[in-house]
């Protein structure tokens, strides 16, 4: 019966975590709009090249992660497992150059043949910032707000914390690499198959292993810091000044590093205990040489996403604060009425529980399960008289209304 059960690391989004979800991508793209970032919405599958030339060929989600198909007209596509590469193809095949500097939001779904596991998903979803065209520390830093100030906005700043680091610019990058080359090539008995694989392609990538022995080596390997030019210092203290301006506390931690090849300058993660190993939540840096590897012109740029499902997670599950009102006719005969009485409310706003069947008991059991506030009972004998009653399903206290005044008057008790 495979056939029937849901694709491995996919999951529904059943109304409960889509509403926690719908708050996560709601706060976020109001907060971001406060600093001026704009909802855009890329296609969902790109030409396979788009990922693999931003991505580089040695990074996880390109060696082992895409899920990559040939439709039926021969075309390499693949689902887009990150949200930056579509949003640097859309500037450069748009024109959208001219425009600069431009501030992107986008949220959605993103897809990576990972090993599912609580808060790791084959399908998942990602809040997006891109802020493009800005190469300042400036740039940087405001980025970083916009994620402190969703995670405050979500009321999860607290069990956050922001991790820096920085990989300097490209001079910087190429002595640091040497040094690290150098360092572990002293200890490449000891180091992961996978490690010495990457070694040899993309050593960066050795710092953040997550095998114990590998870490070990790791703890005593040269840090970053240590190998920044002047201008990278400067830059990274620029960075971390105005962050100390702004009150955003942060951890540097010469580890982040990145699983993609186009980061430069700063690169950040805000992570978590209370996700167990899933712990980050945010997760970006400064990416100025994307926009060349993919043929557009040099266009400084720094971005970040964030994990929908980690964020609903940690979030405090808030009940909805939409209760609706219950309308229940006894009787077919008041069926109508209750109708026109559903419909006239919802115009003016409120939501309603409009059961399908069942006595007066059953309908109550059901106005009492959605949480209603109140339940309208409209009976033959009530509507003789142009009346309805309330009950108030908090305190239980009943009183009649006339018809004529209801609609009003359960629009004030909102
Ligand atoms: P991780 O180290 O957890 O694999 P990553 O570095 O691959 O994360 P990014 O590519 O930076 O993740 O994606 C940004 C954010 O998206 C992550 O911090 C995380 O919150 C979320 N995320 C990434 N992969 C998944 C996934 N498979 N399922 C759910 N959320 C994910
Ligand atoms: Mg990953």
């Amino acid at each position: 019966m495979s056939a029937l059960q849901p694709v491995r690391g996919t999951r529904d989004l059943l109304p409960d975590e889509s509403r926690r979800h719908r708050r996560v991508v709601e706060t976020a793209r109001k907060t971001a709009e406060l600093y001026g970032y704009e909802e855009v919405a890329t296609p969902i599958f790109e030409f396979t090249e788009v990922f693999k030339r931003t991505l580089g060929d040695t990074s996880d989600i390109v060696t082992k992660e895409m899920y990559t198909f040939e439709d039926r007209g021969g075309e390499q596509l693949t689902l887009r497992p990150e949200a930056t590469a579509g949003i640097m193809r859309a500037l450069i095949s748009g024109g959208l150059a001219q425009h600069l500097p431009l501030k992107f939001f986008c949220a959605g779904a993103m897809f990576r043949y990972e090993r599912p596991q609580k808060g790791r998903y084959r399908q998942f979803h990602q809040i997006d910032i891109e802020l493009l065209g800005v190469p300042e520390p400036l740039g940087d830093v405001e980025v970083i707000a916009v994620g402190a100030h969703i995670l405050e906005a979500l009321g999860v700043l607290g069990k956050t914390t922001l991790e820096l680091n920085t990989l300097g610019d490209a001079e910087s990058r190429a002595t640091y690499r040497a040094a690290l080359v150098d360092y572990l090539g002293k200890h490449l008995d000891k180091l992961s198959p996978e490690s010495r694989a990457r070694l040899e392609r993309n050593p960066l990538r050795v710092l953040d292993s997550k095998d114990e022995a590998d870490r070990r080596i790791v703890a005593a390997a040269p840090v970053f810091f240590d190998y920044l030019n002047e201008s990278s210092r400067a830059f990274f203290d620029k960075v971390t000044r105005r962050l100390s301006a702004l009150g955003i506390a942060y951890r540097l931690n010469p580890r982040i590093v990145r699983g993609l090849d186009y980061y430069c300058h700063t690169v950040f993660e805000f992570t978590t205990d209370e996700l167990g190993a899933q712990g980050a939540v945010i997760a970006g840096g400064r990416y100025d040489g994307l926009a060349e590897t993919m043929g557009g012109a040099p266009t400084a740029s720094v971005g970040w996403a964030g994990g929908i499902e980690r964020l609903a997670m940690l979030a405090d599950e808030m009940r909805e604060t939409l209760r609706p009102i219950a309308v229940i006719p006894v009787g077919e005969a008041a069926e109508s009425a209750a109708l026109v009485l559903a419909r006239d409310l919802r115009h003016r706003g409120i939501a309603v529980e409009l059961g399908f069947h069942g006595n007066l008991s059953r309908r109550m059991r059901r106005a009492n399960k959605v949480n209603a506030r109140i339940a309208v009972l409209l009976g033959d004998n009530e509507l003789g008289r142009k009346v309805a009653s309330l009950r108030d399903l908090d305190t239980g206290v009943q009183s009649e209304v006339a018809l004529d005044s209801l609609v009003d008057r359960l629009a004030a008790e909102r």
